[in-house]
């Protein structure tokens, strides 16, 4: 089945606001070029979401954050509300990425209070699940994704008209250049798509995209996109320069 493919960028904490700004302005710029049916999707660090929202709203690029947190509002210091997001701008929010789970301890428990908070406010979800490198050393990587992603949208009511997205990003290849080899991507998305189908139904899965991550670059991204179930990409340090990320995602 033929999904239109989600390319999007993970810039994590890079680029000040006025760097965020220019690559904003550059990719804009170089995406009025494209022929291919895409969605582009862009996630900055949170301090410069409404200033690229303003460079990028006239455009067909999206916009994303990183993160963000359940509650609706009060005395979470540092937190981000989902109302703060869809006030700048946001269509998508990153959740549950590698990074959050394993520098900041996020639980499968409160990746899924986000997810379901997600739908309440009608912004996107993308869930990120992924194995690091001793689970698929020890054999457990799908025993590993099947309880990340069935925890993710335990109880998730996706009877409301979302555009649920997963990434599977291997931990063992983000930021490494290790990128997994097409037989482990494709045996994982494929395994992926079973379990939103026994979970969700079949309409459900066929409509949901299902991202790669790690370690793509312009060099690898044919392959990937040849996948039978890869529906788009995650990308991190390629992303950084517009140039480069055009590349993907004019693959
Ligand atoms: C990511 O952090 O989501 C990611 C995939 O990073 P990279 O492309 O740098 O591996």
């Amino acid at each position: 089945m033929k999904r239109k493919p989600f390319i999007a960028a993970n810039w994590k904490m890079n680029k000040t606001n006025s760097e965020a700004i220019q690559s904003a302005k550059e990719l804009a710029l170089l995406t009025k070029e494209l022929k291919q049916e895409r969605d582009v999707i862009i996630a900055p660090a949170y301090v410069s979401l409404l200033s690229v929202y303003e460079v990028i709203k006239t455009s067909d690029i999206k916009l994303s954050a990183q993160n963000v947190f359940f509650e609706k509002d009060g005395a979470y210091t540092g937190e981000v509300s989902f109302d703060m997001l869809l006030s700048v701008g946001c269509s998508y929010v990153i959740i549950g990425h590698s990074e959050r789970r394993h520098i900041f301890n996020e639980s499968d428990e409160m990746i899924n209070k986000k997810v379901k908070a997600s739908l309440n406010y009608n912004l996107n979800p993308i869930l990120c699940i992924g194995e690091k490198k001793e689970e698929r050393d020890l054999g457990n990587t799908f025993e590993v994704l099947d309880k990340q992603l069935k925890k993710g949208i335990d109880e998730v009511d996706f009877t409301k008209n979302v555009d649920f997205i997963v990434a599977y990003e291997p931990v063992w290849a983000i930021g490494t250049g290790d990128t997994a080899t097409a037989l482990q991507v494709d045996e994982v998305h494929k395994f992926l798509r079973k379990i939103l189908t026994q979970y969700k139904g079949t309409s459900f899965a066929d409509k949901t995209r299902i991202l790669y991550g790690g370690s793509v670059t312009p060099d690898n991204i044919k392959e990937l996109m040849q996948i039978e179930d890869v529906d788009g990409v995650l990308v991190g340090g390629a992303s950084l320069k517009a140039e480069t990320f055009f590349k993907i995602i004019n693959y």
